[in-house]
């Protein structure tokens, strides 16, 4: 089979377009959309410092390659990797490793931000005092953990200096996310997924996902051709994750109906343009503790902090 755009040899064919692509073109195809995705949403500024999240799974680590890439035409700008350790016993040190070697590779600052450090417990000490789930503990293992990984990221990109802070979701991850707000009826989470980076509050940085409108399948293909590796071994906490019921529900539709995740992500966005004047947050204050954004008095962080001390004095 011919790449539709040159006829050298094909080395992926896109399902929803049934575009034939040879890896030059392949490339170019995955590159362009993310900048394009970049200015159509107005993700970045000429001279912004630019923070990435770099987990060392496959999203993050494609999400640096092509940044550093585009990062070279604009000489004012410049790339920081925020790399997070979670401490998540037999897991978290290759994704470590991967994350710390790419930055080196691409020749990217990079620093380590860790739970322990910040929180003064890692995940797994958190989940061991929180006890067993559907018992002691409420949610799965993934609520704690993204509620401090926020918050720590957030904290590290303001630490870093960065203007702006970006994450490696996918298409499939951001159509995830639409469907979970929904199926909650959380229509104000809904609306605040914006693609455009704002700053709704003195301490946080604002956030973008350049990936938003790539799918997950043309991210594993570019690690590949690209010889970009990456930690594949999922979460032991995985498992936990309400998440899975809705993400097994795209994939498997989108097996039949290829633009699934693009026309979620693109109702979204034209949901956003019919609510663009409504004020699609609370409130942001202070937390009363630690400074940070938050809803309520206590933001979820310290929330969490006092929870897990409080359980811990009592054993
Ligand atoms: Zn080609
Ligand atoms: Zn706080």
């Amino acid at each position: 089979m011919k790449c539709t755009l040159c006829g050298e040899q094909t080395v992926y064919v896109r399902q929803y377009d049934k575009l034939a692509l040879c890896i030059r073109h392949f490339n170019e195809q995955m590159r362009k959309r993310v900048q394009k995705t970049i200015t159509r949403y107005k993700m970045l500024g000429r001279k912004d410092r630019i923070a990435i999240g770099v987990s060392g799974g496959k999203d993050s680590i494609a999400l640096l390659d092509i940044m550093s890439r585009i990062e070279k035409d604009f000489p004012e700008s410049n790339l920081v990797a925020i790399i997070i350790d979670e401490g998540i016993e037999n897991y978290r040190d290759e994704g470590l490793h991967f994350a710390k070697m790419n930055a080196k590779r691409l020749n990217i600052e990079h620093h380590v931000f860790s739970f322990k450090h910040d929180f003064g417990y890692d995940l797994d000490n958190i989940i061991e005092i929180l006890g067993e789930r559907g018992k002691d503990r409420e949610y799965g293992a993934c609520s704690y953990c993204g509620i401090l990984r926020r918050k720590i990221l957030n904290k590290a990109a303001k630490e870093v200096g960065a203007d702006v802070l970006l994450t490696g979701h996918n298409l499939e991850d951001e159509a995830e996310t639409v469907l979970l707000n929904i199926i909650r009826g959380d229509i104000q989470r809904l609306v605040r997924l914006d693609p455009k980076p704002r700053k709704i509050h003195h301490s946080l940085v604002p956030r973008a996902k350049p990936f938003r409108t790539t799918p997950q399948a043309e991210i594993v293909m570019y690690c590949y051709l690209n010889d970009l590796e990456y930690q594949e071994i999922p979460c032991p906490y995985a498992v936990e994750a309400y998440r899975g019921d809705v993400r097994d529900f795209i994939f498997k539709t989108q097996e039949k109906q290829p633009m699934l995740s693009f026309n979620i992500v693109r109702g979204l966005d034209k949901l956003l343009k019919l609510v663009n004047d409504i004020p699609t947050s609370k409130k942001m204050q202070d937390c009363t503790k630690c400074g940070e954004a938050t809803a309520s008095d206590l933001c979820r962080g310290c929330w969490l902090k006092d929870k897990v001390q409080s359980i811990k004095e009592l054993k």
